[in-house]
């Protein structure tokens, strides 16, 4: 049987949430096979609401009514969603680009990177006294780069004198910054040896670390890596890591920083060529990442029909369907749009993220889902958006839902109201236009501060670059006096 006490919920140890018992389905690389998808449409709409939500780490989160029963969870292990190692499940933690394998631009297909360290996982017993959020991300030089996601360990393909390295990246910052270069060069066929070694120290330090807590009688949870990190300094980590080696990681070159260029985030959206001659993949926007189980079952009966057999799941919580013969395409887009979902980037879903808000978690002061959902739909009716547009609902200031910079944050403040920001900014949610917003109010909000952007940003400026240049004192009198006339 489920156990239901956990902070970070796995499969074997699920949340109790206000909307009922939480479960995270790992998916390593964000693959879900056709096969699978059966399984969890079968469970959620026998024990759940019917409704399945995809992660911001591409995973999967399934919401119960009763803990999972010993059968449903040998059931899931059986279908290879859950780990036969109950206590390493929730470090199956493992990102990829979505378009690992199939991006014509990539250096390496980092999908078999992942099934190695999940197998690694799988013999490890030992490893399940770390964090259940370890993680861990291989980035192949895809477009659709996943090198900024939040991972605490990143390995980044690079290419030296016609040979494929990775550089290695760590995540040295605070919670849901983006890893950063450390100056190391793994040659690719060292990467799992390097990765090995490091979790190896991390498990050590850990160990420590909960000893010394027994010891005292405290208790205490297992350490993030960044506070081995902080605790150490790289240093020392290196040392340790090199010790176990037996071969220094620090007399490599320097590398140069990855730069990301941001108007490519939503670019896994609509219909793509794939490296594989004559085949296509079709990236389908997912609402606020949820889904019902018919919108899944006829998804994955889509990959199966017309594509690979398996839906990738996206860290920007859509999906990809892949390897789809090019007479194949039409048909699969039509049926997607059947369903009620869109391909497009512009699409006002297409770049919204939304916390659980206050139907899932304590915390929140607002119900984010259903104020996302009347702005969406607002201005589905009422605008043509050419741009992706990057709102984040958090129905609090820990932004659970989005770590990254958006264009637009709404953040809870009372049941009923906004904090608004807008752009970069001195804090993570940018520049502040208004501290106090009525919740009704927000659709109209959106679509006049959307409609002046239109109408006076420079030829190709993004939303950012324009707010970013805006005096927001200027901007909120002229928002003032065009809703009062609207
Ligand atoms: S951001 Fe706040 S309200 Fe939203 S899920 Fe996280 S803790 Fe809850």
């Amino acid at each position: 049987m489920q156990s239901t006490n956990a902070i970070c919920p796995s499969l074997f140890n699920a949340t109790i949430a206000q909307d009922g018992i939480l479960s995270r389905i790992h998916l390593p690389a964000g693959l879900i096979t056709s096969t699978q998808c059966q399984l969890i449409t079968q469970v959620v709409n026998q024990f759940g609401n019917g409704e399945v939500q995809i992660t911001n780490r591409a995973n999967l989160q399934i919401r119960t009514n009763l803990a999972l029963s010993k059968e449903i969870l040998l059931d899931l292990q059986d279908y290879g969603l859950a780990s036969s190692c109950a206590n390493t499940d929730g470090l199956r933690n493992i990102m990829t680009s979505p378009t690992a394998g199939i991006d014509p631009q990539a250096k390496i297909n980092t999908i078999s990177l992942a099934k190695q360290w999940n197998l690694y996982l799988l013999n490890h017993p030992e490893l399940e006294i770390l964090s259940n959020k370890f993680s861990v991300c291989f980035d192949g030089g895809e477009v659709i780069s996943v090198s900024d996601r939040p991972n605490d360990i990143c390995f980044v393909a690079v290419e030296v004198d016609g040979e494929i390295h990775f550089s290695l990246y760590l995540g040295l910052g605070d919670r849901g910054e983006s890893p950063l270069p450390v100056n190391v060069l793994i040659p690719h066929h060292q990467v799992m040896e390097v990765l090995e070694a490091l979790t190896e120290v991390y498990r050590d330090y850990t160990a420590k670390r909960l000893n010394q807590s027994f010891a005292n009688k405290l208790r205490s949870r297992p350490p993030r890596l960044r506070e081995m990190l902080s605790d150490y300094g790289v240093q020392k980590f290196f040392d340790l890591v090199e010790n176990k080696l037996q071969y220094s990681l620090r007399n490599l070159s320097l590398m140069p920083l990855i730069q990301e260029d941001r108007t490519k985030k939503y670019a896994h959206l609509g219909i793509h060529a794939q490296k594989q001659s004559g085949l296509f993949y079709v990236g389908v926007v997912v609402p606020l990442g949820r889904l019902t189980s018919h919108q899944l079952e006829r998804l994955a009966n889509l990959a199966k029909q017309h594509g690979g057999g398996a839906l990738r799941l996206t860290p920007w919580q859509n999906l990809l369907i892949t390897d789809i013969a090019e007479a194949d395409v039409e048909a699969v887009t039509q049926e997607i749009l059947e369903l009620g979902l869109s391909i497009s980037a512009n699409h006002p879903y297409a770049a919204i993220a939304a916390c659980s808000g206050s139907n899932g978690c304590k915390s929140a002061h607002t119900n984010t889902q259903s104020d996302a959902r009347a702005i969406a739909s607002h201005l589905e009716k009422c605008m043509q958006l050419d741009y992706p547009i990057n709102l984040h609902f958090s129905g609090c200031d820990k932004s659970c839902a989005q770590h990254h910079p958006s264009d637009i944050a709404l953040v809870g403040k009372d049941f009923a109201t906004y904090k608004i920001y807008l752009g970069d900014g001195e804090i993570d949610f940018g520049r502040e236009l208004y501290g106090d917003y009525r919740a009704d109010d927000l659709p109209m909000l959106v679509e006049q501060l959307l409609t002046i952007y239109q109408n006076q940003r420079q030829p190709k400026q993004s939303f950012r670059e324009f707010v970013n240049h805006c005096d927001l004192q200027e901007l909120a009198n002229t928002l003032g006096e065009v809703i009062r006339h609207a």
